[in-house]
């Protein structure tokens, strides 16, 4: 490689962090609403013209997931259904509806941060942002800041256990008072 190509390589490494950094931080907005920690952030020209967390105990829809919020932003921003020049930053693996979107919107790369091996549809069950057979496939980048995209899920989760176990003892500590008012 020579010395252009390594610099070029450099900054989009430094890039797709910033980006996923910013995205992160949209992420954890999610999370601190009890919604399962997921970020995404759209970058135009340069400029980040969308950014939006998983909403969807928040709006009651399934469709509220972070990256359809952040396509449907981009799209009001630049007033065009087709994001041909735009990078999307998400942290999870998107799942079949928003790996649908992206291919609609026609998105040319996705940069993700941690694999979603249960319902995961750009890699991990199926690969819908890649398929021959669709008009448009998208690049990806995969692993960016994996360790803070998963370690945001993973203490998320771990939390609602922790919840879930307190309620359930304290409503066996209530059912054994019950008991001995008896
Ligand atoms: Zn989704």
């Amino acid at each position: 490689m020579g010395f252009k190509e390594a610099r070029a390589e450099k900054k989009e490494i430094r890039l797709n962090e910033k980006y996923m950094r910013m995205a992160i931080k949209e992420a954890a907005k999610a999370g601190k609403g009890k919604e399962v920690p997921i970020g995404c952030v759209i970058v135009h020209d340069g400029k980040v013209i969308a950014r939006a967390h998983n909403r969807r105990n928040k709006d009651k829809s399934v469709l509220s997931h972070a990256e359809l919020l952040a396509i449907n932003e981009a799209c009001g921003r630049l007033k065009d259904w087709r994001l041909e020049e735009c990078t999307m930053y998400v942290t999870l693996e998107p799942c079949q509806m928003c790996a649908g979107a992206i291919v609609q919107a026609r998105i040319p790369k996705v940069v993700i941060g941690a694999m979603n091996p249960k319902a995961g549809c750009a890699g991990s069950i199926i690969n819908l942002l890649q398929m021959d057979r669709f008009n448009h496939q998208v690049d990806i980048q995969t692993g960016v800041c994996v360790e803070e995209c998963s370690a945001l899920l993973s203490e998320f989760f771990e939390k609602l256990r922790e919840e879930k176990k307190l309620y359930r003892e304290e409503v066996a500590s209530e059912m054994v008072t019950d008991e001995s008012e008896e």
